[in-house]
């Protein structure tokens, strides 16, 4: 790059890198052949009713720019839907964006001075790291026990001595597929409520929890007005590229995110909208039957994986199983890239996930099971090649 131009960039944005899970998906296309597991992208189409919504809204013209927050059908429908996980919201605390990432990313920039310190679990989805990077935050890990769930000797030391700003939780979790216990959500409450925090609860997969009872830290009353809560359609109606999620959060807190909203992309999508909204009234159905299916592919997965001598937690959310492969040896980078030219299987090194992340892999359980039982057994042979 011409040093003008390189000098032009960003000294944030420059010192950030591309996903990781995006990096692996790019190679794929290099092995002619291979299969991916890359992706967090449900394999089922949208549901028919909600493509029937979306082309309706077209016919009626409802394609011009909609309430900055997002029409207030939409907002009423996710305050109710909430209601039924016990976390409350009026549609007027709730904006609708575009998908989660717009969500998070407003939050974060609403929130973030230069300098300040962002407390994130690892291994994490990795745009929340990303995010705070590109706003200047600085971030501090905390990490996670072996079953993924929190530290809680190591969190509060944190919280004592670094005071962070800001804490992110992620559950049900992108890449572990943990979910937040009863147990750990009273600890978390108990522990929050001592601090002067702001909490980001990141629940994009809220609606593939596979335990009978939901928990969640937006569930406390007493801390609401601290607590911002990020969710979304793309996984729940299988609808990832018509970009629907939203934020929840105290009046005080949402005024300032809307600014940033508005000014980033005025509205989400108002066809998309639309196709959302008809989703929550009329196809939570299809929802039950998406995650039965997420359910099975989990089970046969894990059996398989335990099988091969994996040592790997069963999930109880998302779609994705994060299996330690320490007993190969190897780098997860270094695994990846050999099962993908050996095997012709494409998964994500954990270390995509940040540091926390390292000694594992991540495979996405969104693809059809003929597909992942190809993929099994390509990796069984693989093994067995050593
Ligand atoms: N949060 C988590 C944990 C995710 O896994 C994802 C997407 O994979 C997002 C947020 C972003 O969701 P969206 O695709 O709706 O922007």
């Amino acid at each position: 790059m011409n040093t003008l131009l390189k000098n032009s960039i960003s000294e944030n944005v420059k010192n950030i890198e591309i996903s990781g899970i995006r990096k692996f998906y790019n190679k794929v296309a290099l092995y002619p052949g291979a299969i991916s597991l890359t992706l967090g992208q449900p394999d089922f189409n949208v549901p028919e009713k909600i493509k029937i919504a979306m082309i309706k809204a077209i016919e009626q013209n409802k394609t011009t720019y909609t309430q900055n927050a997002g029409i207030l059908e939409l907002r009423r429908e996710i305050s109710n839907y909430l209601e039924n996980l016990n976390i409350f919201y009026d549609p007027e605390e709730i904006c609708i964006t575009v998908g989660g990432s717009e969500a998070l990313m407003d939050t974060f920039t609403a929130l973030i001075n230069p300098g300040d310190k962002v407390l994130i679990p690892t291994p994490a989805y990795p745009a929340y790291e990303s995010c705070v990077s590109i706003l200047g935050g600085t971030v501090i890990n905390h990490n996670l026990k072996e079953d993924f769930s929190i530290n809680f000797d190591e969190l509060k030391k944190i919280l004592e001595n670094e005071k962070p700003k800001m804490i992110v939780l992620s559950y049900p979790s992108n890449p572990t597929g943990a979910v937040l216990s009863e147990e750990d959500n009273k600890k978390l409450f108990n522990l929050l409520c001592k601090h002067d925090i702001i909490v980001v609860s990141d629940e994009m997969y809220a609606c593939l929890c596979f335990k009978e009872n939901y928990y969640s830290i937006a569930q406390y009353e007493k801390i609401r007005n601290k607590v911002i809560l990020i969710g979304g359609f793309s996984k729940m109606f299988s609808m990832t590229g018509l970009r629907v999620g939203y934020v929840c959060a105290h009046p005080s807190i949402m005024d300032e995110i809307m600014k940033v909203h508005q000014y980033n992309v005025s509205c989400a999508p108002s066809v998309a909208q639309w196709g959302a909204y008809e989703g929550l009234v009329n196809c939570m159905e299809d929802v039950i039957y998406m995650k039965d299916q997420f359910i099975k592919r989990r089970d046969y997965v894990y059996t398989k994986l335990k099988s091969l001598g994996f040592d790997t937690n069963l999930p109880e959310g998302a779609f994705y199983i994060f299996p330690s492969i320490k007993t190969f040896s190897m780098r997860s980078e270094e695994f990846c890239e050999k099962l993908l030219k050996e095997a012709g299987v494409a998964i994500v090194p954990g270390s995509a996930f940040g540091s926390g992340g390292e000694g594992h892999v991540r495979i996405s359980y969104a693809y059809s099971m003929n597909k992942l039982k190809l993929c099994m057994e390509k990796l069984d042979n693989w093994i067995n090649s050593f």
